[in-house]
């Protein structure tokens, strides 16, 4: 822990005026704005550790987190009836920074009609031209401040440091099928081909944890608890009153005069609201929970992104896994880094890539594709032997739901997640398309001196049907589970336009969990800008 002295009521709780759960992208934003003050004292509860894993600070070592138990909640869903009865590997992180701090660093704000959308469906003040603003107090953009940029805020937004051509070739071969190179994803429009930005600083991640909460650490009126596990949300009749949570053994509170914010996450703030009484009723009953709100809405309408991988035979000896099989070359990459912060050790979940639409009717980009300059069987599993690149297919606003329910009333046990992957029609066929177009995008001429052979699906899927099948037998996720704790003003809604929480006082959620559905895009970013805009509307509410 630090911060200043523990102030305690009389019966030996701690009391803050704010007690945020959940240190995550957006925990530890609220948690430096809202200590800004310098007056309002704030406590921080965190279930992981602090962030000292040198692994999490090095952007290619995502790779070394994603089954790092130490820092990651390592969740798994229910076997998924859409993807042939498999279960999917849900990594989340359990650390000081939370998933920003083992995310795959790309900064994607997703597209202007996403938030008009929002908006359109009665969250007054989540329209693009209200949320911009709080994308850029957050940013400090390398290239400097523009329309849609800002410099100064926090949060590092920077170019990549390793120039690699297979990348390029990527972004050549696209334009060679007609998607536009389109030089800045959170421009104007986010349509073509380009090269991704990432949240680092000098080659180094920037996590929330590093952009947020270390300026804000010295702070006497801030303290942040590690290894914390919030179990409860305590409360006084309507109104939320308290955290009870779990430290070195022992069961402690945290009382707030002014709000408990709950920021755990997609999974875990449901989680943590239906082990309180806040959630669905038979849900609740069925596990011996004494109900303060009926409120079907929390868990209800889970939503993720999917991924299918299409992995090539590179023809020249420059892919990652070129140099990690290589001790030597491996070694020289690590000491460039040391020396440099530069190289392949730099690279992040996605070199260069594309947004396109996979029919003329679209209005928007409905598929977006990673690519990079390495390959594996699975994600997270070593690189193969062979010289290879993946690109991966990801739709970006699927219509398949899911839902997130308690298994018992244990905090401690893992939740059932369903996310119900390719249950929608357009999901299968969006996904059968967008694999089309990105096979024509890998054989075109930009890319041929690079390409020995398709090695997944290959010659395994050529039909449609064939296609489907390759993705139920190998889809996954892209790690952006949202919309547990919906904004909006309908009965399954959760939270209010001020991300309050419906029927209950003193509560607000504050993180993936209250977007009212998933950006086209990445959700770092969109998380970062939410916590942004949800401090100030805070510190306007509450006095
Ligand atoms: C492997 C991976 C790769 C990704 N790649 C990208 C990417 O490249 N770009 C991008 O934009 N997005 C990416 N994402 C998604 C993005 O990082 C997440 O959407 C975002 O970080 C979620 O923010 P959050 O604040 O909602 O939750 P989190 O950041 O997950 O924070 C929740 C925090 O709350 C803590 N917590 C939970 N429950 C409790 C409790 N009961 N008591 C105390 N603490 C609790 C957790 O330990 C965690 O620290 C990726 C995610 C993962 C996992």
């Amino acid at each position: 822990m630090y911060g200043g002295p523990l102030m305690h009521s009389d019966d030996g709780a701690i009391e803050f005026d704010y007690v945020i759960v959940g240190a995550g992208s957006a925990g530890c934003v609220l948690a430096n704005r809202l200590s800004a003050d310098g007056k309002s004292s704030v406590l921080l509860l965190e279930a992981g550790p602090a962030d000292t894993n040198l692994w999490i600070h090095v952007p290619l070592g995502y790779g070394r987190l994603f089954k790092e138990k130490s820092v990651n909640w390592m969740y798994q869903t229910e076997p998924e009836p859409g993807l042939d009865g498999r279960t999917v590997f849900q990594p989340r992180g359990k650390v000081l920074g939370g998933s920003s701090s083992i995310n795959g660093l790309l900064y994607v704000r997703g597209q202007h009609e996403d938030y008009d959308r929002w908006r359109q469906h009665g969250n007054s003040g989540w329209g693009y031209d209200d949320v911009l603003p709080y994308f850029k107090k957050a940013e400090n953009q390398q290239r400097g401040a523009d329309d849609f940029h800002g410099v100064g805020g926090p949060l590092p937004v920077s170019d990549s440091r390793h120039a690699d051509p297979l990348s390029s070739a990527f972004v050549a071969a696209a334009a060679e099928t007609g998607i536009p190179v389109n030089p800045d994803f959170n421009g104007a429009s986010q349509e073509g081909a380009g090269f991704f930005q990432t949240t680092t600083r000098r080659g180094r991640r920037a996590s929330t944890a590093v952009a947020y909460l270390r300026t804000a650490k010295a702070r006497a009126n801030l303290q942040v608890e590690t290894s914390a596990l919030a179990q409860r949300i305590l409360f006084e009749g309507r109104r939320a009153s308290a955290v009870e949570y779990r430290k070195a053994g022992s069961l402690r509170t945290a009382r707030a005069r002014k709000e408990i914010l709950v920021s755990g996450g997609a999974y875990n703030s449901p989680q943590l609201l239906q082990l309180s009484g806040v959630g669905p009723a038979e849900l609740l009953r069925k596990h011996g929970i004494d109900v303060v709100l009926d409120a079907p809405g929390v868990g209800h309408d889970l939503q993720d992104h999917m991924q299918v991988r299409v992995v090539t035979r590179c023809a020249k000896p420059i892919t990652l896994n070129d140099i990690v099989n290589h001790p030597v070359r491996r070694i020289l990459a690590g000491a460039r880094y040391a020396a440099f912060r530069k190289g392949p050790l730099t690279i992040a979940a996605g070199t260069s890539g594309a947004f396109f639409k996979t029919s003329p009717r679209l209005a928007t980009p409905d598929i977006q594709i990673h690519f990079l300059p390495f390959s594996t069987d699975k994600m997270g599993e070593k690189l193969h032997s062979f010289s290879g690149f993946t690109a991966s297919v990801c739709q970006l606003r699927p219509e398949s739901r899911g839902s997130l329910r308690i298994r018992s009333a244990d905090p401690a046990a893992p939740p059932e997640i369903r996310i119900n992957y390719l249950a929608a029609e357009v999901d299968r066929t969006t996904n059968v398309e967008g694999l089309k177009i990105l096979r024509k995008i890998l054989q075109a001429p930009a890319l041929r001196p690079y390409v020995v052979e398709e090695v997944d699906p290959g010659a395994k899927a050529s039909t449609d049907e064939e296609l489907l099948n390759y993705c139920r037998a190998t889809g996954s996720t892209i790690y952006h589970p949202t919309s547990t704790c919906r904004m909006g003003s309908d009965p399954l809604a959760v939270v209010d336009q001020r991300l309050r929480l419906r029927g209950i006082e003193g509560l607000r959620v504050v993180d993936a969990s209250v977007m009212p559905d998933l950006v086209s895009g990445n959700t770092n970013a969109a998380i970062i800008m939410i916590a942004e805009k949800a401090s100030e509307m805070i510190l306007e509410d509450v006095r």
